[in-house]
């Protein structure tokens, strides 16, 4: 007898971020903000508070109800997850069965063909146009004609850095009867959400994560919006503990704070507006071989020529980006961290030698 690995599973490899010590890491959309000495200490009580020998609070009802201040929406439309990454998962446990057809849009964030696979179902692309637009009618039209039982797209975009107004958005949802899963982790830099219109759809998820703008990659603490019965479904299917006490705790501290979240986030898109214009710069200056896309999320798409060659010399300057293609995608970091992703590209273009 020999054991054998599932087909669907057999070809898959762990995920693995750039590991090793570079100096400036621009490569994970993570804000470069941290909370000032005062919250920090009253992370520091949450946590003494902590019941460390119980199990958390299934519903994580605090963190909803601060999650729901925060962004002015009713607590009851709101299911926290382990990161919106679980959320997605959770996502397609309960609403695509083996088989199903869902409809992703080109390019996107990579993650939702991943976990269609692991759901055994079938990913329709619906190809963007080439500046990145949706037609949303003709999606929808996609979606009704393919009996699609999920859309699934990210606004703004990772990785084009494009965002969507709300009115293609509501287009969409009134044109189909299929799920759309809003996957809103940057719309924090952008100002088309659907949060608080969520519970007046029948079809509609939003998902948030506190991953960028809010700055807590570390704590893995994600968002699912949606009417009542909905989220009646994704609590349903979310295993019972999935967002441990100490994020909870340390989370509804933070989100408490508004007035640091909202100054930290005008800081990151004035920092994207900067590196988007010294981009710009270098765009004028060498027509042809950089073109910049611009931006509604906290980080800058470019396509340059030999992407891949240039994202290697910048790791050997200590500068990690990621490379998507022929594009590379620059996370907007402390002014000196741009200065100086932007000084190396600048030092390539000059160069020549690609
Ligand atoms: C970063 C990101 C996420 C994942 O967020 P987590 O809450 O950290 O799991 C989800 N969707 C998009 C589009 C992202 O870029």
């Amino acid at each position: 007898m020999s054991y054998s690995l599932n087909e669907k599973i057999k070809e898959l490899t762990p995920y693995t971020p750039v590991s090793g010590n570079y100096p400036i890491r621009l490569d994970a959309n993570e804000s470069f903000f941290t909370p000032p000495p005062e919250i920090l200490e009253e992370f520091k009580q949450a946590v003494a508070e902590v019941s460390f020998n119980r199990y958390p609070d299934p519903y994580a009802r605090t963190l909803c109800k601060k999650f729901a201040e925060f962004y002015g929406i009713n607590p009851k439309c709101v299911t926290a997850g382990n990161g919106s990454d679980e959320l997605i998962s959770v996502l397609f446990s309960a609403f695509v069965q083996k088989g199903d057809r869902i409809l992703v849009t080109a390019p996107d964030f990579s993650m939702y063909k991943f976990y269609a696979h692991l759901a055994e179902c079938h990913p329709i692309v619906y190809a963007k146009n080439e500046d990145f637009s949706i037609n949303f009618e003709s999606l929808a039209a996609t979606a009704n004609r393919d009996n699609a039982k999920m859309i699934i797209l990210s606004n703004p975009c990772n990785p084009t850095s494009v965002g969507f107004d709300m009115d293609q958005i509501r287009r969409l949802l009134i044109s189909t009867d299929t799920l759309v899963v809003l996957d809103e982790a940057y719309m924090d830099f952008y100002d088309q959400s659907m949060l608080a219109k969520a519970d007046r759809y029948p079809n509609l998820i939003v998902l948030r994560t506190c991953s960028k703008a809010i700055g807590m990659a570390a704590l893995r603490l994600g968002f699912a919006v949606a009417n009542e019965t909905l989220t009646h479904a994704i609590q349903s299917v979310k295993s019972p503990y999935n967002v441990n006490a100490l994020s909870q705790a340390v989370g509804s501290v933070l989100l408490g704070h508004p007035e640091f979240l909202r100054g930290a986030i005008e800081k990151i898109k004035q920092s994207r507006d900067d590196l988007y214009h010294m981009m710009v710069r270098l765009q004028n200056e060498y027509v042809g071989r950089i073109r910049v896309i611009k931006p509604d999320t906290n980080f800058v798409m470019v396509w340059m020529e030999n992407a891949g060659s240039i994202y290697n010399s910048l790791l050997d300057d200590g500068i990690v980006v990621r490379n998507i293609g022929e594009f590379l995608r620059i996370t907007a970091g402390t002014p000196e961290e741009n200065e100086a992703v932007v000084k190396a590209l600048s030092g390539y273009l000059s160069g020549g030698g690609f």
